[in-house]
This record gives structure tokens, C-alpha cells and sequence, in this order.
């Protein structure tokens, strides 16, 4: 049973394969920064805030946005709210006696799901370009300037950003993040970035279309239909914020599951763009479905033809391979990873990929 031990190893090999692949690529294009051509700009920016139940954090949230380093003068909050607690109120009284930035504030009554409030927040907005916040983020106070510099180059039209800090402590959260800003880096230079995030997406209003009001990837799928349209969507690691990210497992495992789900539907709901839209559709897609799609599947049954292996190879000896790996899987933690944690963070990640990937079929429409 040497034969299904070899499967296996060779079937995680392949698992590493997109990333390795990556890895050569990034070090022949060697990318940095925004591949935009930035010059500091002071364009007219709505930012739109989609909130639900959101009492206990939103003042702090709108006291960040106003004493972001921008003219507020230039600036519009529209807030998109479908609570059922006092959320609506203390935006108001927040903006009852400012004159700048202008505010708008569209209550929603009935909770009709996040795609459906940006659809509205962006169809309300006036100004020339559109950022979507979520309440639970912070931004760096130069966030908006280091965005609205990338807009001076006629052929973005979409520009994402660098989670600088990962609040809440998830160290695996951290370190995922770390390697995605890599991807995205190059992805970026390549042509677009495939994700967009949802503490800070920025589009020119011109370019914004409706999104699929079922959407889970709301931010992506604005990026992904702009840049169908002929535009371009960069990551920029310049522009930061902070993200709440929960550390308690259950927690975690949820929000990032969700995400995965939003994406790999995504990804699958747009197939055709594949091969076209440039490098985009023969590079950038390719990857990510490579990454998102295939490789959950090559790393669940290299792992069961391994475990397998072992097991029918050396009988009760060859449990301790499940079981070391059962350990690396629950140690999670740089104090016991160190180095190889950054493995558990792809890991982690291809995780939460394959579980949606198995309830896809159950929620496709
Ligand atoms: P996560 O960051 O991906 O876990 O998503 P959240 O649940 O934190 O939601 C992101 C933002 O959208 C937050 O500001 C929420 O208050 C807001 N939000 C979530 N669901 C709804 C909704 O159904 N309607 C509206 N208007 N806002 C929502």
C-alpha cells in the first residue's frame, strides 16, 4: 500500500503547486506597490456605509471617517441601514450640527441583505468616486488620499487595499492576510486583482454597475464586473486599515467560511470570463480558480490516500501520521508553528475553500 502513500504525497504536492507557481512568477515580475501611475488627487468621494445593528461601534466609525486626512468639504457619507436597534438615530444626531462632510442616511425598514443596501448606497451616492466601508473597520488615517492617488491614472477604476493589522488577534488571520497582499501585489501588475475587501473598496461611480442582489463576494463582484466592462482594479498596499477578525475558532471558521463560499461561487457564476478580459482571464482567474477550486480537492484526497497509506502500510504505527497531523491542524498558533505557520495559514484557508465548495451545489441559484 506504498502506492496510495506515494498518491497522497504526490496529490499535496500538487496542492502546492498554484502557490509555486506564484512564487516563480512574482520573483521574474518582481512587483511593488500600486502598479498605477499615482499623483496626489482630491476627486469628490462618497463613502458609502452599509450597517446592520451596528449601535455599540458606529460613532467611533464615523468619528475615524470624518478625521480621515481628506477635505471633508470633498466628502459624503452615505449610510445604508437596516437595523433594529438605534443605529439609525446615532448616525443621525452624529451628523445633526456639521455642516462638512454632507450626509445622507437611507433606511432600509426591512433587512433586504447586503448586496441589495450597496445597490442602493451606490445608486445614491453623487460623488465622482464611491468607497464602501464596513463598520467594523478602521482605516488608516491616510487611506483615502493614498486611494484617490491611483484614480489619477485615467485607467483605474477600482483600487482595494492592504490589511495592515488584523484586530481581534488571529494570528492565522494575519498571516493569510500577509500572503494574499503578495498575490494580490502581483495580480495587480499583471492586469486586476481578482478580491476586493470589504473595510475598503473604492470605484469610480461611472464605472459601478448593479451587483447580483444574492451576492456573498459583494466587494470582488463590483471589481470582477468592472473590469469585464474594460476597467482596471488594483490592489494598492498603501492604502491600510484595520480589520476585526475573530480569534475564537467557531467564530473565525464561520466568517471565513462565508467568505470562501461568496468567492468560489464567484468564480464559478462567471466562468466565462475565462481566457478573455486580457491577462486577467488567461493569468489572474486561472490562478485563483486553481487555488480556490482545484486545489481544496487535491489536498482532501492526497490527505485521505496518505492517511490510507499509512495505515494499511505499517497498521497502529502508521496512526501516528494522522495523528501528527491532526496536531499541526489544531496547534494553529505561531508558538507552536513558528516558521511553518504561514503553511497553516494555506492550509487554513484551503479549508474553509473546500467546505464551500461542498455546499455549493446546495446553495447555487
Ligand atoms: P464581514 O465583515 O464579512 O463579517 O461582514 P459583516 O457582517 O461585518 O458586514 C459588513 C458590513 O455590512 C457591516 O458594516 C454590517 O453592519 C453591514 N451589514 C451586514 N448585513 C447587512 C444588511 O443586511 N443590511 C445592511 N444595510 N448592512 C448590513
Amino acid at each position: 500500500m506504498l502506492a496510495l502513500v506515494a498518491l497522497g504525497v504526490a496529490l499535496l504536492a500538487a496542492t502546492a503547486l498554484p502557490y509555486v507557481g506564484f512564487l516563480a512568477l512574482y520573483a521574474w515580475v518582481r512587483p511593488s506597490g500600486s502598479p498605477a501611475a499615482k499623483r496626489p488627487s482630491e476627486p469628490t468621494v462618497s463613502v458609502v456605509l452599509p450597517t446592520y445593528n451596528e449601535a455599540r461601534i458606529v460613532e467611533n466609525k464615523l468619528r475615524d471617517l470624518v478625521a480621515l486626512d481628506y477635505p471633508m468639504e470633498k466628502v459624503e457619507i452615505v449610510v445604508v441601514d437596516s437595523s433594529t436597534d438605534e443605529t439609525p438615530d446615532l448616525v443621525e444626531s452624529f451628523f445633526a450640527d456639521r455642516d462638512a462632510p454632507a450626509s445622507t442616511l437611507i433606511r432600509e425598514g426591512d433587512r433586504r441583505g447586503l448586496a441589495r443596501a450597496l445597490n442602493d448606497g451606490y445608486a445614491a451616492a453623487e460623488n465622482e468616486i464611491i468607497v464602501k466601508t464596513d463598520c467594523d473597520a478602521r482605516l488608516a488615517p491616510d487611506a483615502l488620499r493614498e486611494a484617490m492617488a491611483n484614480f489619477a491614472d485615467p485607467a483605474v477604476d477600482g483600487v482595494t487595499g492592504r490589511n495592515a493589522e488584523v484586530l481581534g488577534g488571529s494570528e492565522v488571520e494575519t498571516d493569510y492576510r500577509g500572503i494574499q497582499s503578495h498575490i494580490q501585489t502581483l495580480e495587480s501588475h499583471l492586469d486586476s486583482t481578482f478580491i476586493f475587501h470589504g473595510p475598503f473598496s473604492a470605484f469610480r461611480r461611472e464605472a459601478v454597475v448593479p451587483i447580483d442582489p444574492g451576492s456573498l463576494a459583494d466587494d470582488s463582484e463590483l471589481a470582477l464586473r468592472i473590469r469585464r466592462n474594460g476597467g482596471r482594479v488594483v490592489f494598492d498596499p498603501a492604502v491600510a486599515y484595520m480589520e476585526a477578525a475573530h480569534s475564537a475558532f467557531a467564530k473565525r471558521r464561520k466568517q471565513k467560511d462565508r467568505r470562501a463560499m461568496g468567492l468560489v461561487r464567484l468564480l464559478v457564476q462567471q466562468r466565462d470570463a475565462l481566457g478573455r478580459h486580457g491577462r486577467y482571464g488567461r493569468v489572474v482567474l486561472p490562478f485563483n480558480w486553481l487555488f480556490m477550486l482545484v486545489s481544496p480537492w487535491l489536498l482532501a484526497t492526497g490527505l485521505a490516500a496518505l492517511v490510507l497509506g499509512a495505515v494499511t502500510t505499517a497498521g497502529v504505527a502508521g496512526l501516528a501520521l494522522p495523528a501528527a497531523l491532526l496536531a499541526f491542524v489544531a496547534a494553529g498558533s505561531r508558538d507552536v508553528l513558528g516558521p511553518f505557520q504561514p503553511f497553516y495559514a494555506l492550509f487554513d484557508a484551503q479549508v474553509s475553500l473546500l467546505s464551500a465548495a461542498v455546499r455549493l451545489p446546495l446553495t447555487s441559484t
